[in-house]
């Protein structure tokens, strides 16, 4: 077991290739499903949205996925990110535990995103794309697609939740800093952001309903915009695969292996960036690493949701997937993890859940900020909202280590700073922030409004 407290890799190695989950998962991913039809989609209806390698990787069983030169080249401003030892809060929290915490937020927009917005932008280029849509809750992945955007010369438009857009200044000036021109959602630029202003014009947007108008944006282009999606398609979560790639060789140069891996998640992509290989070695390698998934209670799409076809997006435009979710039609509490506020869960890590092979936790806000500034204090790092869920259910493992007095090696991902987030932090610091659980009886009211897909036909 090494002394050393950071685990930096050289450039020389920066993965080459990202890893798979579909070539060993033990459960058939369930088929994509046209909105209208609900017959399983095409190519065809897919390229309207995505450029055609980025569909390839959508469907792709092939284990490695080489990742294309350019890529590297722009991974290598900030990647491999550093693995540390939390030692000062192992002290802190006078426990035998080991906790190694992956550094997601040393990216240059502080969170794990650009890691698939480089790619992306990199394959839009590739196929001739002159400019993209995306939406963007609090702005994280609106931030990371500015700039991978701005690095290949793409034009991107970005539909921003229209509370956030407003609260959350910073962020969008940090986007259109980089050259993307930001809208609050709902907007008037879309027939269906116009709908739903014409019903109620002090909506204040979801993320379901930003989702809707890129993707109507770029449908409706006449075939020169595209769209793209920060977290829950494969191919979103592949690209993540570059964190625990480099985390396997870390924990390997500590000396140590992972009992438990944890991340915070929204739509899935930074957990199963981190978690996707080393369930990789407990499929093929015989380890036995629990993986563990960690949602708000304001947000319960594993501990609470239900296993089945729903559209992605509000307005029942985007593809329908299998995936745990709340339905379609949820509109999140205002909690102040803006990034883990989506109604579903990737399809491939809700197929995982659902065989058992990951566990899912939830836990409530303000344990949640306590955490974080337990560490913030320990570890000088202020962490995100999001990420502070995983802080918390690393320091629980960390403190039931001790209660049970055995050595357990915990790794979990730092997917981003805090530094755009002080309001929430001043709201735990003055006393003012407010527990929230979602009721169970509102998610079953939810499911009324699924699709009604015959399980013939697919
Ligand atoms: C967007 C975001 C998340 C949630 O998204 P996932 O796809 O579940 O990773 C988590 N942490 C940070 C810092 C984010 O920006």
């Amino acid at each position: 077991m090494s002394d050393q407290t950071r685990f930096i890799l050289n450039e020389t190695d920066l993965p080459k290739a990202w890893y798979n989950i579909l070539a060993d998962s033990p459960v058939p991913p369930a088929p994509v499903l046209h909105p209208q039809t609900l017959e399983p989609v095409t190519p065809d209806f897919l390229s309207v949205l995505f450029p055609m390698e980025l569909i390839l990787q959508e469907i792709s069983t092939e284990r490695f996925i080489e990742i294309p030169e350019p890529v590297r080249e722009i991974y290598k401003l900030y990647r491999p990110t550093p693995l540390v030892r939390a030692r000062r809060l192992e002290q802190m929290l006078d426990t035998p535990a080991h906790i190694y915490f992956k550094n997601e937020s040393v990216s240059p927009v502080g969170s794990h995103k650009p890691n698939t917005a480089i790619a992306q932008a990199y394959y839009n280029k590739a196929a001739g794309t002159k400019a993209m849509t995306t939406e963007t809750g609090a702005g994280q992945w609106g931030a990371a697609l500015s700039m991978a955007c701005n690095f290949f010369g793409i034009d991107l438009e970005v539909y921003m939740v229209k509370v956030s857009y407003e609260q959350k200044p910073y962020r969008r000036i940090f986007m259109q800093t980089y050259g993307a021109q930001v809208f609050p959602s709902p907007s008037e630029r879309t027939q269906y952001g116009r709908a739903l202003l014409a019903r109620d014009p002090n909506n204040r947007g979801s993320l379901g309903i930003a989702i809707s108008e890129a993707v109507e944006a770029a449908a409706t282009s006449g075939g020169t915009k595209k769209y793209s999606l920060g977290s829950v398609l494969n191919h979103v979560l592949l690209h993540q695969t570059v964190i625990g790639e480099e985390a396997l060789k870390q924990m390997d140069l500590a000396g140590e292996y992972p009992d438990v891996v944890i991340g915070c998640v929204g739509g899935g992509s930074n957990f199963a960036g981190l978690a996707y290989p080393f369930l990789r070695q407990n499929l093929k390698d015989g380890q036995r690493t629990r993986l563990v998934a960690v949602e708000p209670t304001a947000t319960p799409s594993l501990t609470k949701g239900v296993y089945t076809f729903d559209y992605g997006d509000t307005a029942r435009m985007a593809p329908i997937v299998k995936m745990y979710t709340l339905g379609h039609t949820f509109m999140p509490a205002g909690i102040h993890a803006g990034g883990l506020r989506y109604h579903g869960m990737a399809p491939s890590l809700s197929a995982l859940y659902d065989a058992g092979l990951i566990e899912a936790a939830a836990v409530p806000q303000v344990a949640t900020f306590e955490a974080a500034v337990l560490f913030t204090r320990a570890e000088g790092i202020l962490p995100a909202p999001e990420s502070a869920h995983a802080v918390r259910v690393a320091i629980d493992e960390a403190l039931e280590a001790k209660k049970r007095g055995e050595k357990r090696v915990i790794l979990f991902n730092l997917s981003g700073h805090g530094h755009f987030d002080m309001a929430a932090y001043q709201s735990y610091l003055a006393g003012e922030l407010q527990d929230y659980a979602y009721p169970a009886e509102a998610v079953a009211e939810a499911m009324k409004e699924l699709p009604q897909v015959e399980m013939a036909a697919v």
